[in-house]
């Protein structure tokens, strides 16, 4: 994967980003979720009966200069699907986005819609698929055909140090992404997910830095059972800062 990106100025590797996430909007490669992305954004749920939904694949958002990106599954049908700003407008986000402030990463706890002044620093959150997917459940081929997206996305985001993998299948897709980056596709099987899990790949010579920290989702099945706990994702979460060198925050700094 090439890093030539990394020469370009703060502003136009904004511009870029920007771009790509245009482009990325506009995808209709998977017949199969194009589909369910419309429909669902047809039908809407009760509660969101009077808004009108995104429906459209979901590119990520964040800090350009982010040294930590963030890796979830896909966007949920009526969270992501509906604002258009992954983690956005759903439980898990309401999760993710707590812990991301008190970690220093977000100006504020919440994430709601695109226009709620969120903002990350040193972070980006992404997906390894861009459409909602039925059931959460996005097949091996549509997953591979999403991937040049976050191969394009990772290569504008070249002070990226550190993948936080949101669950086992963004562990496995980032695996993928990582033989891609590093040219080592096919030598050897993805290490087993866990929570807690490290990979660490510190950039040496022209081999840029790839590595990678397993998180349980922040799905509601995890953290209503106590299988995530906001502990658990905070350690996560201060761990990536400490592993990229970014200082590791408190609740009382300021941000
Ligand atoms: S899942 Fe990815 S490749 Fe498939 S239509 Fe959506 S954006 Fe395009």
């Amino acid at each position: 994967m090439s890093r030539a990106p990394n020469d370009l100025a703060p502003e136009d590797r904004r511009a870029a980003v920007t771009a790509l996430a245009a482009e990325i909007s506009r995808c209709e490669s998977c017949e199969r979720l194009v589909q369910w992305r419309r429909r669902t954004a047809i039908e809407r749920r009760a509660a969101f009966a009077d808004e009108v939904y995104w429906g459209r694949p979901v590119p990520g958002f964040g800090d350009s200069a982010a040294r930590v990106l963030l890796l979830g599954l896909a966007p949920a049908a009526h969270g992501a699907n509906r604002t258009g700003r992954m983690f956005t407008g759903d439980r898990s986000g309401d999760f993710l986005f707590a812990a991301l402030w008190r970690t220093g990463f977000a100006n504020q706890p919440v994430s709601v819609r695109r226009d709620d002044g969120l903002r990350l620093r040193d972070a980006y959150i992404s997906a390894a698929v861009r459409c909602a997917p039925p059931g959460n459940r996005p097949s091996p081929q549509e997953r591979d055909r999403c991937m040049h997206w976050s191969l394009r996305e990772l290569a504008l985001l070249a002070n990226v140090r550190m993948v936080v993998c949101l669950g086992a299948f963004a562990w496995n897709a980032a695996w993928r992404l990582r033989t891609q980056a590093l040219g080592t596709v096919g030598r050897a099987a993805a290490p087993r997910f866990a929570h807690g899990a490290e990979l660490l790949q510190p950039g040496v010579g022209d081999r840029p830095a790839f590595s990678m920290l397993g998180c349980f989702h922040p799905s509601q099945q995890n953290t209503f059972t106590g299988r995530l706990t906001e502990p658990m994702i905070d350690e996560v979460l201060q761990r990536a800062r400490a592993l990229t060198g970014l200082p590791v925050a408190g609740r009382d700094q300021p941000r």
